[in-house]
């Protein structure tokens, strides 16, 4: 069976989260901000094998992991492949900003919109939600959906930041996101977790 945990990692506390089968001992990890958390021991416990490490968007408190779990765990890195010059440039995921020592990196794997991606006994569905950053995606597992910082609850991601477009955001939100089923668990980038429902019915900024 598919779990779940949430950490808040890096200097922004960014959501990371650990989604895993304990079972079949296969993980993977969506935004490692950091590697201040107790996931790696979490993972280390229970035998889990890090199949991947899955990017909703290159900014940089999402980021500030990355390298070491991709060597820690030799897992690739998956991201959206509109997002390789936001993950590349220290100046754009603001990663120099935040940490002094500026983050660039490459992905083993570009992903495009509705790709599938198989884990476990389950699909992973990559929905490619552009405006917070080019490369943006919210990754749908069964009745789970990570936004990264898309979709908020009572929110919607900044759109204030370089490569910003406010108009894909929300385009992206009413056509893609909130077409999926109410009761499909929203968990974003930060913050607390949602349901498309309740976002669709209350969310103000539609
Ligand atoms: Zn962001
Ligand atoms: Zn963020």
């Amino acid at each position: 069976m598919l779990m779940m945990k949430q950490y808040y990692t890096g200097p922004l506390y960014v959501n990371t989260y650990l989604v895993y089968d304990n079972e079949m001992k296969k993980a993977f990890i969506v935004d490692p901000g950091g590697t201040d958390s107790g996931m790696e021991s979490f993972i280390e416990m229970n035998k889990l094998n890090v199949e991947f490490i899955i990017l909703t968007h290159g900014h940089g408190d999402h980021i500030g992991g990355v390298e070491a779990y991709r060597n820690r765990f030799k897992a690739p890195v998956y991201a959206h492949r509109a997002e390789k010059e936001m993950l590349a440039s220290p100046a754009y995921n603001a990663s120099k900003m935040m940490f002094g020592n500026g983050i660039s990196i490459i992905a083993d794997k570009w992903l495009e919109d509705g790709d599938e991606i198989a884990f476990g006994n389950s699909t992973i569905k990559i929905i490619h939600t552009p405006g917070h950053s080019p490369g943006g995606i919210s990754i749908l597992v069964n009745k789970w959906l990570f936004s990264g910082d898309t979709l908020f609850a009572g929110s919607v991601g900044r759109t204030d930041f370089a490569l910003c477009n406010a108009a894909h955001l929300f385009n992206g939100i009413k056509t893609k996101l909130f077409v999926l089923d109410d009761d499909i668990e929203v968990f974003p980038g930060h913050e607390g977790a949602t349901t498309i429902g309740q976002e669709k019915r209350y969310n103000p900024f539609f």
